[in-house]
């Protein structure tokens, strides 16, 4: 039975893995998802079965009261929300591992009033891995949720900086871990064990809440695929103390591919990690808001007509989406523009930047709704080489992305990010309703530009009246 029963693990972590290698493309993102959800499937039921003796009426009820919340948020939250829906999942996920040590420190300890050391009493590997499982899942949670408060916009999503965070962080880590080892290898009796456990717990949690506090700005998403990763490797943690292979397996490979993306966030807003963790970056954006004064002067002010002119004199042109084309819901429209150009014998392309929108491959996720096709979709370093040679560039709802503060404005949040070159075109026609900033609450001297011309507007109405001049050129 137990041999059958590893070897069920092993299939489910296989199916954890290729569901991953499935999730890297847009294409196979779907069935990447159902191998996934497969391999879980079978994780659970296997579990269950090992445990042998299961009260059905928790699982049951956890299942019902779970899978409730689960479809209603899902169905009610909007995709521009989903960078923190990920948040609260990470902080659940974390927290969820943290309770995991807890539990088996009150069943193998405390309710049996066991004498001697944890390490004695649970063997020192657990003993320690339920202190890392604290120390990590706690972190995890109160960050996920300061994260979460941050970008739902109920604390200012800025850094909050305070004199001496680096020090009281240093000393919040140092006493979590002098109360781990305390725990794990000095505390002789449950009382005192019980002390210095929930200490772990109590500064774990003060540790997250002042780790993230001070990031802020461009900066979340990486914190956030960074957290994902600390989930992960609390779920390890935690398949460490019960003894599941596949947890360990499951939470490893969660910790892994967090970090794999951390590294191509880090890399796409060109920060380094520590720079992300300790900086706080863009704390100073209000002293130089990054593109001098927030006045704007010669900015052109097109009409649909006008704008539709320059699609008719271009011959190759490139749309850059950003956030707004998520916020208006106008994917359809856009592919439906875009199909109506190459009819008309244009050559359009997409323009994709890593970070535009509010989550990593927001923009591939969003334009696959739309069935936009996977082969005109280009990435930042394909597309950039080429804008010099194109005729028209139209910017969807994107702001920081094709911001030029980044190459030339130092001291602004977002000085050093790779940018989408599209002040390098012909002309560069922009759809937003406003002059307003973008996430990182900057000017953008790219519509004040000679060949920039504004086209306010919610973008999915302007797309339409676009799309209607398409048309009646068509005819
Ligand atoms: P920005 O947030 O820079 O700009 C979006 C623009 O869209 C705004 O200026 C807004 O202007 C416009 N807009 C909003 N609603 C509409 C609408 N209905 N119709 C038309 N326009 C609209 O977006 P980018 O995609 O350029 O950049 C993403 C930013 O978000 C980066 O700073 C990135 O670091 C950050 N970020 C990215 C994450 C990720 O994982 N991708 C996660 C968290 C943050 P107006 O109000 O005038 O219409």
């Amino acid at each position: 039975m137990k041999t059958l029963i590893t070897f069920a693990y092993l299939v489910a972590a296989i199916f954890f893995i290729y569901g991953i290698k499935k999730l890297s493309l847009v294409r196979t993102a779907r069935i990447g998802n159902a191998y996934s959800a497969a391999g879980m499937l079978i994780a659970v039921v296997v579990t269950l079965v090992d445990i042998g003796k299961v009260d059905y009426t928790f699982i049951l009820a956890g299942l019902i009261v779970g899978s409730a919340i689960g479809l209603y948020t899902a169905m009610k939250v909007e995709m521009t929300a989903m960078p923190q829906m990920v948040a609260v999942f990470n902080g659940f996920g974390g927290g969820a591992s943290a309770l995991v040590s807890l539990s088996v420190f009150w069943k193998y300890v405390v309710d049996v009033s066991a004498t001697g050391v944890a390490a004695d009493i649970l063997g020192a590997n657990t003993a320690v891995t339920m202190a890392l499982g604290i120390l990590i899942g706690a972190v995890t949670f109160t960050g996920s949720f300061v994260a979460f408060a941050k970008l739902q916009g109920l604390i200012p999503g800025k850094p909050i900086l305070f004199p001496g965070r680096h020090l009281l962080n240093l000393l919040l880590l140092l006493a979590g871990i002098a109360a781990g080892v305390y725990f794990a290898f000095m505390a002789p009796a449950p009382g005192i064990s019980t002390l210095a456990f929930l200490a772990l717990f109590v500064l774990s949690l003060a540790l997250g809440v002042f780790l993230v506090t001070p990031i802020g700005g461009a900066d979340m998403p990486v914190v956030i695929s960074l957290l994902n990763s600390y989930s992960g490797i609390a779920a390890s943690m935690a398949g460490f103390v019960i003894g599941n292979n596949l947890l360990i397996i499951s939470g490893a490979l969660v910790g892994a591919s967090g970090l794999i993306l951390t590294n191509i966030m880090c890399k796409a807003m060109n920060r380094s990690l520590v720079n992300v963790l300790f900086g706080g970056f863009g704390a100073e954006a209000e002293k130089d808001s990054g593109g001098g004064s927030s006045e704007y002067k010669n900015v052109k002010d097109y009409g649909p007509e006008e704008a539709f002119l320059m699609f008719d004199a271009a011959q190759t042109i490139v749309i850059v989406p950003g956030y707004g084309l998520a916020v208006a819901q106008a994917q359809h429209e856009i592919k439906e523009l875009a199909s109506i150009l190459q009819k008309q014998g244009k050559d359009v392309k997409y323009g994709i930047h890593p970070v535009a929108g509010r989550m990593p491959g927001h923009m591939n996720v969003l334009l696959a709704e739309a069935n936009v096709p996977y082969e005109l979709l280009y990435d930042m370093e394909s597309i950039n080489p080429e804008f010099q040679n194109t005729d028209l560039v139209l910017v969807v709802g994107a702001n920081d992305v094709v911001n030029p503060a980044a190459q030339d404005r130092k001291g602004s949040p977002i000085y050093g990010m790779p940018i989408l070159e599209v002040f390098k075109a012909q002309s560069v026609l922009v759809v937003k309703r406003s002059l307003s900033p973008g996430f990182a609450g900057i000017k953008n001297e790219l519509f004040e530009n000679d060949n920039t011309f504004m086209l306010f507007g919610d973008a999915k109405k302007v797309l339409k009246e676009l799309i209607s001049e398409a048309k009646s050129v068509s005819v």
